[in-house]
Protein backbone atom coordinates (compact mmCIF):
# COMPACT_ATOMS: atom_id res chain seq x y z
CA UNK A 1 0.00 0.00 0.00
CA UNK A 2 1.09 3.69 -0.57
CA UNK A 3 3.14 5.26 2.45
CA UNK A 4 7.12 4.74 3.61
CA UNK A 5 8.65 1.89 2.72
CA UNK A 6 11.09 0.30 5.62
CA UNK A 7 13.16 -2.47 4.78
CA UNK A 8 15.02 -2.90 8.15
CA UNK A 9 13.62 -3.46 11.69
CA UNK A 10 14.17 -5.59 14.44
CA UNK A 11 11.35 -7.15 17.01
CA UNK A 12 12.01 -9.25 20.52
CA UNK A 13 12.83 -12.40 18.27
CA UNK A 14 16.13 -10.89 18.12
CA UNK A 15 17.87 -7.60 19.71
CA UNK A 16 14.42 -5.40 19.18
CA UNK A 17 12.67 -4.37 22.30
CA UNK A 18 9.25 -4.70 20.88
CA UNK A 19 6.81 -8.51 20.19
CA UNK A 20 6.26 -8.78 16.31
CA UNK A 21 2.79 -7.35 17.17
CA UNK A 22 4.16 -4.17 18.81
CA UNK A 23 6.80 -3.53 15.89
CA UNK A 24 3.90 -4.23 12.83
CA UNK A 25 1.45 -1.69 15.45
CA UNK A 26 4.66 0.75 15.52
CA UNK A 27 5.01 0.99 11.97
CA UNK A 28 1.20 1.59 11.54
CA UNK A 29 1.45 4.34 14.30
CA UNK A 30 4.55 5.77 11.56
CA UNK A 31 2.66 5.71 8.64
CA UNK A 32 4.11 2.84 7.05
CA UNK A 33 2.82 1.80 3.94
CA UNK A 34 5.54 -1.39 4.17
CA UNK A 35 7.70 -3.05 6.47
CA UNK A 36 10.08 -5.77 6.41
CA UNK A 37 10.78 -7.72 9.45
CA UNK A 38 14.18 -8.75 9.35
CA UNK A 39 15.67 -10.13 13.19
CA UNK A 40 18.77 -11.40 13.03
CA UNK A 41 19.14 -15.10 11.87
CA UNK A 42 15.80 -16.00 12.15
CA UNK A 43 12.13 -16.08 10.88
CA UNK A 44 10.42 -16.57 14.13
CA UNK A 45 8.40 -13.44 14.39
CA UNK A 46 7.12 -13.75 10.70
CA UNK A 47 3.39 -15.37 11.34
CA UNK A 48 3.00 -13.04 14.34
CA UNK A 49 3.71 -9.94 12.55
CA UNK A 50 1.48 -11.31 9.33
CA UNK A 51 -1.70 -11.69 12.02
CA UNK A 52 -0.79 -8.57 14.20
CA UNK A 53 -0.78 -6.84 10.27
CA UNK A 54 -4.24 -8.46 8.83
CA UNK A 55 -6.44 -5.48 8.25
CA UNK A 56 -4.40 -2.79 8.94
CA UNK A 57 -3.28 -2.08 5.34
CA UNK A 58 0.18 -2.30 5.87
CA UNK A 59 2.41 -5.03 3.35
CA UNK A 60 4.86 -6.86 5.52
CA UNK A 61 8.00 -8.02 4.06
CA UNK A 62 9.56 -11.42 5.42
CA UNK A 63 12.69 -10.83 5.61
CA UNK A 64 15.84 -11.71 7.92
CA UNK A 65 19.56 -10.24 8.67
CA UNK A 66 21.81 -12.66 8.31
CA UNK A 67 25.20 -12.70 10.12
CA UNK A 68 28.49 -13.93 7.70
CA UNK A 69 31.90 -13.26 8.13
CA UNK A 70 33.99 -11.37 5.88
CA UNK A 71 37.78 -12.08 7.29
CA UNK A 72 37.67 -10.96 10.80
CA UNK A 73 34.51 -8.53 10.18
CA UNK A 74 31.09 -9.55 11.09
CA UNK A 75 29.31 -8.59 7.57
CA UNK A 76 24.93 -8.58 8.18
CA UNK A 77 23.08 -9.47 5.01
CA UNK A 78 19.48 -8.65 4.75
CA UNK A 79 17.35 -11.13 2.97
CA UNK A 80 13.96 -10.82 1.61
CA UNK A 81 10.73 -13.35 0.73
CA UNK A 82 12.51 -16.42 0.89
CA UNK A 83 11.41 -19.97 0.97
CA UNK A 84 11.27 -19.70 5.13
CA UNK A 85 10.80 -24.00 4.52
CA UNK A 86 14.55 -23.85 2.44
CA UNK A 87 16.70 -26.59 4.36
CA UNK A 88 19.51 -24.70 3.85
CA UNK A 89 18.57 -21.44 4.98
CA UNK A 90 16.65 -23.24 7.92
CA UNK A 91 20.12 -25.04 9.13
CA UNK A 92 22.45 -22.44 8.27
CA UNK A 93 20.63 -19.92 10.20
CA UNK A 94 20.03 -22.37 13.12
CA UNK A 95 23.69 -22.76 13.42
CA UNK A 96 24.70 -19.25 13.72
CA UNK A 97 21.76 -19.09 16.61
CA UNK A 98 23.09 -22.07 18.36
CA UNK A 99 26.63 -20.24 17.80
CA UNK A 100 25.20 -17.48 19.22
CA UNK A 101 23.73 -18.90 22.61
CA UNK A 102 27.24 -20.70 23.53
CA UNK A 103 29.06 -17.26 22.18
CA UNK A 104 27.06 -15.28 24.27
CA UNK A 105 27.49 -17.80 27.77
CA UNK A 106 31.69 -17.92 26.85
CA UNK A 107 31.26 -13.41 27.09
CA UNK A 108 29.20 -13.43 30.11
CA UNK A 109 31.82 -16.28 31.93
CA UNK A 110 34.77 -13.44 30.66
CA UNK A 111 32.35 -10.62 32.53
CA UNK A 112 31.15 -12.39 35.21
CA UNK A 113 35.11 -12.37 36.48
CA UNK A 114 34.91 -8.42 36.94
CA UNK A 115 31.55 -7.77 37.63
CA UNK A 116 28.03 -9.70 39.29
CA UNK A 117 26.81 -10.99 36.21
CA UNK A 118 25.06 -14.36 35.41
CA UNK A 119 23.78 -16.20 32.25
CA UNK A 120 20.02 -16.28 33.91
CA UNK A 121 20.30 -12.13 33.81
CA UNK A 122 20.78 -12.62 30.15
CA UNK A 123 18.22 -15.49 29.70
CA UNK A 124 15.78 -12.78 31.48
CA UNK A 125 16.44 -10.21 28.97
CA UNK A 126 15.80 -12.40 25.67
CA UNK A 127 13.04 -14.51 24.65
CA UNK A 128 12.75 -17.58 24.25
CA UNK A 129 14.17 -19.72 21.50
CA UNK A 130 15.17 -16.08 20.05
CA UNK A 131 18.02 -14.94 18.44
CA UNK A 132 20.73 -14.02 21.54
CA UNK A 133 23.38 -11.18 21.14
CA UNK A 134 25.47 -8.86 22.96
CA UNK A 135 22.23 -6.16 23.07
CA UNK A 136 20.80 -8.87 25.36
CA UNK A 137 23.80 -8.49 27.69
CA UNK A 138 24.11 -5.25 27.82
CA UNK A 139 19.98 -5.07 28.98
CA UNK A 140 21.42 -7.48 31.79
CA UNK A 141 24.16 -5.23 32.60
CA UNK A 142 21.59 -2.34 32.40
CA UNK A 143 19.37 -3.98 35.22
CA UNK A 144 22.51 -4.66 37.22
CA UNK A 145 23.16 -1.22 37.46
CA UNK A 146 26.94 -1.87 35.81
CA UNK A 147 25.71 0.82 32.78
CA UNK A 148 23.26 3.37 31.95
CA UNK A 149 22.27 2.16 28.18
CA UNK A 150 23.00 -0.14 25.55
CA UNK A 151 25.33 2.53 24.22
CA UNK A 152 27.16 2.96 27.23
CA UNK A 153 27.58 -1.23 27.53
CA UNK A 154 28.89 -0.99 23.47
CA UNK A 155 31.38 1.38 24.27
CA UNK A 156 33.03 -0.09 27.35
CA UNK A 157 32.03 -4.00 28.40
CA UNK A 158 30.95 -5.41 25.34
CA UNK A 159 33.01 -3.63 22.98
CA UNK A 160 34.32 -5.80 20.11
CA UNK A 161 38.03 -4.76 21.10
CA UNK A 162 37.12 -5.28 24.61
CA UNK A 163 38.54 -8.20 26.99
CA UNK A 164 35.60 -9.98 26.96
CA UNK A 165 34.77 -10.03 23.70
CA UNK A 166 34.12 -13.45 21.43
CA UNK A 167 33.19 -14.47 18.33
CA UNK A 168 30.71 -16.21 16.39
CA UNK A 169 30.02 -19.31 13.73
CA UNK A 170 28.99 -17.56 10.56
CA UNK A 171 29.26 -18.10 7.14
CA UNK A 172 31.09 -16.36 4.87
CA UNK A 173 29.67 -13.43 2.80
CA UNK A 174 29.72 -15.46 -0.58
CA UNK A 175 28.19 -18.79 1.26
CA UNK A 176 25.79 -16.33 2.84
CA UNK A 177 24.74 -14.88 -0.24
CA UNK A 178 24.60 -18.32 -1.90
CA UNK A 179 22.49 -20.12 0.73
CA UNK A 180 20.07 -16.55 0.34
CA UNK A 181 19.66 -17.09 -3.39
CA UNK A 182 19.08 -20.80 -3.73
CA UNK A 183 16.50 -20.16 -1.07
CA UNK A 184 14.53 -18.00 -3.84
CA UNK A 185 15.15 -14.89 -1.49
CA UNK A 186 16.60 -11.18 -2.39
CA UNK A 187 20.42 -10.99 -1.12
CA UNK A 188 21.04 -6.85 0.11
CA UNK A 189 23.92 -5.79 2.05
CA UNK A 190 23.07 -4.37 5.20
CA UNK A 191 24.80 -0.99 6.22
CA UNK A 192 27.89 -1.72 4.09
CA UNK A 193 30.05 1.22 5.17
CA UNK A 194 29.81 1.52 9.04
CA UNK A 195 32.46 3.28 10.62
CA UNK A 196 34.86 1.15 12.67
CA UNK A 197 33.03 -1.55 12.59
CA UNK A 198 33.97 -3.38 9.49
CA UNK A 199 36.21 -1.99 6.18
CA UNK A 200 33.95 -1.28 3.42
CA UNK A 201 34.11 -4.21 1.44
CA UNK A 202 36.43 -3.29 -1.65
CA UNK A 203 35.35 -3.18 -5.44
CA UNK A 204 36.49 -6.97 -6.17
CA UNK A 205 34.56 -8.52 -3.33
CA UNK A 206 31.71 -7.02 -4.16
CA UNK A 207 32.03 -8.04 -7.80
CA UNK A 208 32.17 -11.38 -6.77
CA UNK A 209 28.97 -10.94 -4.47
CA UNK A 210 26.95 -9.51 -7.50
CA UNK A 211 28.24 -12.92 -9.73
CA UNK A 212 26.99 -14.93 -6.65
CA UNK A 213 23.70 -13.01 -6.83
CA UNK A 214 23.63 -10.24 -4.14
CA UNK A 215 20.70 -7.50 -5.72
CA UNK A 216 21.38 -4.66 -3.59
CA UNK A 217 22.96 -2.01 -1.60
CA UNK A 218 21.47 -0.78 1.89
CA UNK A 219 22.59 2.70 1.43
CA UNK A 220 20.19 4.92 3.37
CA UNK A 221 21.27 3.73 6.78
CA UNK A 222 22.17 6.21 9.47
CA UNK A 223 25.62 4.08 10.39
CA UNK A 224 27.35 4.71 6.54
CA UNK A 225 29.50 7.19 6.77
CA UNK A 226 29.05 9.85 4.14
CA UNK A 227 32.09 9.15 2.26
CA UNK A 228 31.01 5.51 1.79
CA UNK A 229 28.08 6.06 0.69
CA UNK A 230 29.69 8.22 -1.93
CA UNK A 231 31.34 4.69 -2.76
CA UNK A 232 28.66 2.47 -2.10
CA UNK A 233 26.61 5.05 -4.81
CA UNK A 234 29.20 4.66 -7.54
CA UNK A 235 29.17 0.82 -6.97
CA UNK A 236 25.62 0.26 -7.15
CA UNK A 237 25.91 2.26 -11.04
CA UNK A 238 28.73 -0.17 -11.88
CA UNK A 239 27.02 -3.12 -10.81
CA UNK A 240 23.50 -2.22 -11.24
CA UNK A 241 22.77 -2.88 -7.77
CA UNK A 242 19.69 -1.85 -6.14
CA UNK A 243 19.38 0.67 -3.68
CA UNK A 244 17.78 0.71 -0.08
CA UNK A 245 17.22 2.77 2.57
CA UNK A 246 16.16 1.47 6.49
CA UNK A 247 15.82 2.59 10.11
CA UNK A 248 17.08 -0.51 11.28
CA UNK A 249 14.48 0.08 13.97
CA UNK A 250 15.28 -1.72 17.64
CA UNK A 251 12.23 -0.16 19.31
CA UNK A 252 14.08 1.20 22.47
CA UNK A 253 17.45 -0.74 22.24
CA UNK A 254 18.65 2.08 19.67
CA UNK A 255 17.50 5.56 18.72
CA UNK A 256 16.94 4.82 15.20
CA UNK A 257 13.37 5.86 14.55
CA UNK A 258 11.20 3.96 11.95
CA UNK A 259 11.05 5.47 8.63
CA UNK A 260 14.30 8.02 8.98
CA UNK A 261 15.38 6.16 5.87
CA UNK A 262 13.18 4.54 3.53
CA UNK A 263 13.30 2.81 0.27
CA UNK A 264 11.93 3.60 -3.23
CA UNK A 265 8.77 1.81 -4.42
CA UNK A 266 10.22 0.52 -8.17
CA UNK A 267 13.29 -0.98 -5.71
CA UNK A 268 10.29 -2.85 -3.92
CA UNK A 269 8.92 -3.81 -6.51
CA UNK A 270 12.38 -5.18 -8.35
CA UNK A 271 13.03 -7.29 -4.84
CA UNK A 272 9.69 -8.92 -5.19
CA UNK A 273 9.65 -9.63 -8.77
CA UNK A 274 13.38 -10.81 -8.23
CA UNK A 275 11.95 -12.85 -5.16
CA UNK A 276 10.94 -16.87 -6.01
CA UNK A 277 10.87 -17.73 -2.24
CA UNK A 278 7.61 -16.20 -1.07
CA UNK A 279 4.87 -13.16 -1.35
CA UNK A 280 4.45 -10.18 1.20
CA UNK A 281 1.66 -10.13 3.37
CA UNK A 282 -0.72 -7.82 2.30
CA UNK A 283 -2.36 -6.52 5.68
P1 LIG B 1 26.09 -9.11 18.24
O1 LIG B 1 25.35 -9.49 16.99
O2 LIG B 1 25.70 -9.99 19.38
O3 LIG B 1 27.56 -9.03 18.06
O4 LIG B 1 25.60 -7.63 18.63
C1 LIG B 1 25.52 -6.67 17.62
C2 LIG B 1 24.14 -6.03 17.65
O5 LIG B 1 24.14 -5.07 18.65
C3 LIG B 1 23.78 -5.32 16.35
O6 LIG B 1 22.78 -6.02 15.69
C4 LIG B 1 23.24 -3.99 16.76
O7 LIG B 1 21.85 -3.91 16.52
C5 LIG B 1 23.46 -3.90 18.25
N1 LIG B 1 24.30 -2.74 18.58
C6 LIG B 1 25.54 -2.48 18.14
N2 LIG B 1 26.02 -1.33 18.67
C7 LIG B 1 25.01 -0.85 19.46
C8 LIG B 1 24.87 0.33 20.27
N3 LIG B 1 25.85 1.21 20.40
N4 LIG B 1 23.70 0.49 20.94
C9 LIG B 1 22.71 -0.43 20.83
N5 LIG B 1 22.80 -1.53 20.09
C10 LIG B 1 23.92 -1.75 19.40
FE1 LIG C 1 20.65 -5.66 16.01
FE1 LIG D 1 23.05 -5.07 11.22
ZN1 LIG E 1 19.77 -4.66 11.83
Amino acid sequence: MPGPIDLHTHSSVSDGTESPTELIHAAVAAGLGTVAITDHDSTSGWHEAFEAAAGTGLTVIPGMELSTNYGPASVHMLAYLFDPLDGGIIAESARIRDGRLHRAERIVNNISVDYALTWDDVLAQSTDGGTVGRPHIADALIARGHVASREEAFGSILNWLGPYYEKYYAPSTLEGVETVVRAGGVAVLAHPATHGRYRVLDERTVSNLVDAGLSGLEIGHRDNTPDGKERLYELARKYDLLVTGSSDYHGLGKPNRLAENTTEPAVLEQIIARATGTTPYYG
